[in-house]
């Protein structure tokens, strides 16, 4: 079939064929698809075909629309029944008073419309940040896509944890297989390869040369071609529309839900004694009516999950904007009450930067200058020079030769110009130094690729600690093998597992038998080595006398002859020091846990202040010792934990949890997700992480730094305690509205507040003010107190009790203002005038005291919120309208106030500021 145009006809004729694909070799599909195997496709023809075939995901469930949130706001019982009372009110002629109480109710959903959109719209952002990306070859440059922008052409690489994107045609794969049970069913991973097979309509689990949307890669690495995006893939057409799972509610508001159920009740009832009262008082049935509903309206505070919503949606904005995106919003709360985190070493703790500083070859210890990943240095003896130290030309130095070069030729990083002319690595760091190191003394991956044909790998495994890179030699070997040896196998890992695996040495540019003296020697340098901080890798090298692709580690790996160590540094990020001292007066217990050995973490975990006074380490090999209830007793005292593997991870975490300890838990290959999802914060890496544990975590780095998780959790604190800023100040205006109108009824008194009075009450004075303390800024405190437990209550803390009496002063102090006016013999208008202000006041300085549960009102920085300045300034702008603009005085009832009515006002809330305080200041600790 012959295809002229690009990304056309014939590029649907093979999609319509997609039963084919397997049968076809790999250079036939990407033929078809009009790409090319080296370069993948022009950036251009991508773009076109992403506008031909539309992006690459699955059809999501439809979302609500605006006008349904909006209606929505409506939809509550006692706002229709609130509507219903007006409506009656309006045709029996008390129509602006009907009309004002239906404008402040749709200003009122309005209000809740704004906060549930702004919520929602925080929450899609957060979804696009933690969406899947895809490396693809575009342009013949390896690039990072988003997963929705790959299109059929597309050159896909693949490696372990990834998860598989789009359907594709393997073109090249090492070790590869996928976990593809969503799609098959078989929850074993499958061996995938290129080679071409036969047979007509062979099941998918069978098709071993395709890869499919949907599924993991568990391991190796391959490079594949697409052959279909989004609803043309095996997951599309199974799946048909894909509903999105709806985002539960966090533990918080299902708490917050069954307490508003409480309210609702306890509200109603109250309004119903006013109402009887009323009743009784030979009140207008009417009237009390419209009063009772509109207390009810008022006291329930149907916006508290609302609110809730939106603290923990601009919190998580937050976060993002620090580098922490939260993917699951309970974790916002969880993360407020963590006691543990649990963080990996390499990139997190330290700043992922290796730059080979010594190694260890033929019995002699030599240092390695440079800086970075610059590869301009010179090797010389470790000793003095007066001692004989002096630098070694490594060209002219067998064993240093082929240290290099068999470093080089185990690793797969480069070296790399940046954009501004800066040294990187493009690869893993650890292989990035060892590359580095080996061009300071002469020797590139470029001039050892003309004498060396990479034909096989085996991969690194964070279980097996160790990688090799099979070789065939294109033409004579200057490493010296003999004739008929065409395969070298190139071998790097942990120096005791690479030791372990050799049988002798390449010293003074010959092979020697590794003697059980030289293993010990060797081992003790390590150790040494391993003791100033330094991560080591020993590199070794066999030639096989042949080798086929299934070959696996137990034919490669052994008999081999080992070449030396090389130690590396990787510094400490400075933040991540003072992060952990910053964890240290949180009560917050920090855990390192690394696949290096005990002595580099040891003298990492010093520098880092991790092993204080009677704290342990344990390697995993100690791990494989205890029992799981041996672990549990000791875990709460172990800071540092050693060449542990993702599987040891998993049980740390349980120990700890069984401790009573709430555990965050960092980690980024695919086999970390059992850890991140058994623990009560799964955190993923941004940078190094794989999709699978991305997938699994609640919470992703950005920045992959240790740092950026304890800033989450001086967030999550700052939340927890924002929610509680809010409902105390909600719930004891909303008491302090009930008890006015209660107490009034119980003494025989008219009624203090009219229906609108309550009403704008609820809007003008509680909303707003609510809303800044939502997003107050956190505490300074909230590192220097222990984590909260996570099942406390909203009210712990003497939270209850405080809202009770606050709300009660608030009443007490509204009912004296208005029974002392009526006493006075002013008008009833007069009276409820002043308690109206009195209780509006009382509230906004009262927003004032929810900012901090510990110090005085005017011990907090009054202007620490512009927010609840704003706020408060705006309510009380609004309240001197609503006493002095005559329009508003016929709508709302009142009159203008007196300076003498203002110290009526003023010594109220006075008097109720001081009966708030006192009391505080008695019981407060000296
Ligand atoms: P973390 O601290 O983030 O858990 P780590 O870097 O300490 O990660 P691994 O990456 O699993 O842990 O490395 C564990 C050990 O495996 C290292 O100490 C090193 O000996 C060896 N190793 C690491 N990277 C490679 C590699 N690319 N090739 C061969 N061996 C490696």
């Amino acid at each position: 079939m012959v295809h002229t145009e690009v990304g056309g006809a014939a590029l649907n004729h093979y999609e319509t064929n997609r039963e084919n694909w397997y049968t076809l070799g790999a250079s036939e599909v990407i033929g078809a698809l009009k790409s090319d195997s080296s370069s993948g496709l022009p950036a251009a023809e991508a773009a076109r075909r992403l506008a031909r075939h539309g992006e690459n995901r699955l059809t999501e469930a439809k979302k609500k629309s605006p006008l349904r949130l909006l209606l929505q706001q409506f939809e509550n019982t006692m706002v229709l029944v609130l509507l219903g009372a007006t409506a009656i009110s309006f045709f029996l002629g008390h129509v602006v008073d009907a009309l004002a109480i239906v404008a402040i109710i749709i200003l009122n959903g309005l209000l809740g419309f704004v906060q549930e959109y702004r919520a929602e719209k925080s929450l899609d952002a957060l979804k696009r940040l933690s969406a899947p990306t895809s490396r693809v070859i575009r342009d013949g440059e390896p690039r990072t896509i988003p997963a929705r922008e790959l299109v059929p052409g597309d050159l896909l690489l693949l490696e372990s944890g990834d998860r598989v994107p789009a359907d594709g045609r393997l073109i090249e794969a090492s070790g590869l297989e996928a976990e593809e049970s969503a799609l098959t069913g078989e929850s074993l991973p499958v061996r995938k390869s290129p080679e071409v097979l036969s047979g007509e309509h062979l099941p998918t689990g069978d098709r071993r040369n395709l890869i499919f949307a949907g599924t993991t890669v568990t391991r190796g690495r391959g490079t594949a071609v697409v052959t279909a995006t989004g609803m043309g893939t095996e997951m599309g057409r199974i799946a048909g529309l894909i509903e999105e799972a709806e985002e539960g509610e966090t533990p918080l508001q299902k708490r917050l839900d069954h307490l508003g159920r409480w309210i609702v009740v306890v509200c109603l009832a109250v309004c119903g004694v006013v109402v009887g009262l009323g009743i009784m008082r030979d009140e207008l049935i009417l009237d009390m009516f419209l009063a009772g509903v509109s207390l009810a309206v008022a006291a329930i505070p149907e916006g508290l999950a609302a609110v809730v919503t939106v603290a923990l949606a601009l919190g998580v904005q937050r976060m993002a904007r620090g580098r922490a995106i939260i993917r699951r919003l309970p974790a916002v709360e969880t993360l407020g009450c963590a006691t543990v985190i649990c963080s990996d070493k390499t990139g997190t703790l330290t700043k992922n930067e290796m730059t080979v500083r010594q190694v260890y070859l033929g019995g002699r210890l030599l240092n390695v200058s440079g800086e970075g990943y610059r590869p301009f240095g010179s090797f010389t003896t470790a000793v003095p020079a007066a001692a004989g130290g002096r630098e070694i030309t490594p060209a002219s130095d067998p064993d240093l030769t082929r240290l290099l070069s068999a470093a080089v030729l185990s690793s797969n990083a480069r070296l790399v110009r940046g954009k501004r002319g800066d040294w990187e690595i493009s690869g893993d760091p650890s292989e990035g130094a060892l590359v580095v190191a080996a061009q300071k003394g002469g020797f590139t991956p470029q001039g050892l690729d003309r004498e060396y044909r990479r034909v096989g790998e085996l991969p690194f495994e964070s279980e097996r600690l160790r990688m090799t890179v099979i070789y065939r030699r294109a033409g004579a070997d200057q490493l010296g093998s003999a004739s008929g040896q065409e395969w070298t196998a190139f071998s790097k890992g942990a120096p005791d597992v690479i030791l372990g695996l050799c049988a002798s040495e390449w010293r003074e540019g010959k092979l020697r038998p590794l003697t059980e003296e030289r293993r010990h020697e060797i081992l003790e340098k390590n150790q040494e080595m391993a003791g100033r901080a330094l991560r080591v890798l020993a590199v070794a090298f066999r030639h096989l006398p042949t080798f086929s692709h299934q070959d696996g580690p137990d034919k490669v790996e052994t008999e081999l002859t080992f070449c030396g160590l090389m130690g590396m540094i990787d510094p400490p990020r400075p933040e991540a020091i003072r992060a952990i001292e910053k964890c240290k007066q949180a009560g917050l217990m920090t855990v390192m846990i690394t696949g290096d050995h005990l002595a580099t973490a040891r003298a990492i975990a010093r520098e880092l202040g991790l092993l204080p006074e009677g704290s342990r380490s344990l390697t995993g090999a100690d791990l494989e010792r205890l029992t799981d209830d041996e672990l549990r007793e000791i875990a709460p005292n172990v800071t540092v934990y050693a060449r542990v593997s993702p599987e040891h991870k998993l049980r740390i975490v349980r120990a700890l949890k069984r401790n009573g300890h709430v555990a965050a838990m960092t980690g980024d290959g695919v086999n970390d997700a059992p850890a991140l999802k058994e623990a009560d914060i799964g955190v993923a890496m941004g940078k190094t992480g794989t999709d699978v544990t991305k997938e699994a975590s609640s919470m992703i780095l950005a920045d992959d730094n240790f740092a950026t998780i304890v800033r989450a959790v001086e967030e999550g604190r700052g939340i927890y305690d924002n929610i509680r800023k809010f409902i105390r100040f909600l719930l004891s205006c909303n008491i302090g509205e009930v008890l006015t109108m209660l107490l009034a009824s119980l003494a025989g008194l008219p009624l203090p507040l009219l229906p609108i009075q309550i009403l704008w009450v609820n809007l003008a004075t509680d909303s707003l003010p609510a809303m800044a303390l939502g997003i107050d800024p956190p505490d300074p405190d909230v590192m220097r107190r222990p984590p909260r437990a996570p099942n406390e209550s909203v009210f712990s803390r003497g939270l209850g009790l405080r809202i009770a009496y606050v709300g009660t002063v608030i009443g007490l102090v509204t009912v004296a203002v208005f029974a002392y006016e009526l006493l006075l013999g002013s008008g009833l208008e007069r009276a409820r005038t002043l308690a109206f202000a009195a209780l509006v006041i009382c509230q906004l300085v009262h927003a004032f005291d929810c900012r901090s549960e510990r110090r005085m009102i005017l011990e907090t920085n009054l202007f620490g919120n512009l927010y609840l300045v704003a706020a408060v300034a705006v309510s009380t702008i609004m309240l001197l309208a609503v006493l002095y603009v005559p329009g508003l005085q016929v709508v709302f009832r009142t009159v203008s106030m007196t300076a003498a009515d203002w110290l009526v006002v003023g010594a109220g809330v006075g008097a109720g500021g001081l009966l708030v305080t006192v009391p505080r200041m008695i019981r407060r600790p000296s």
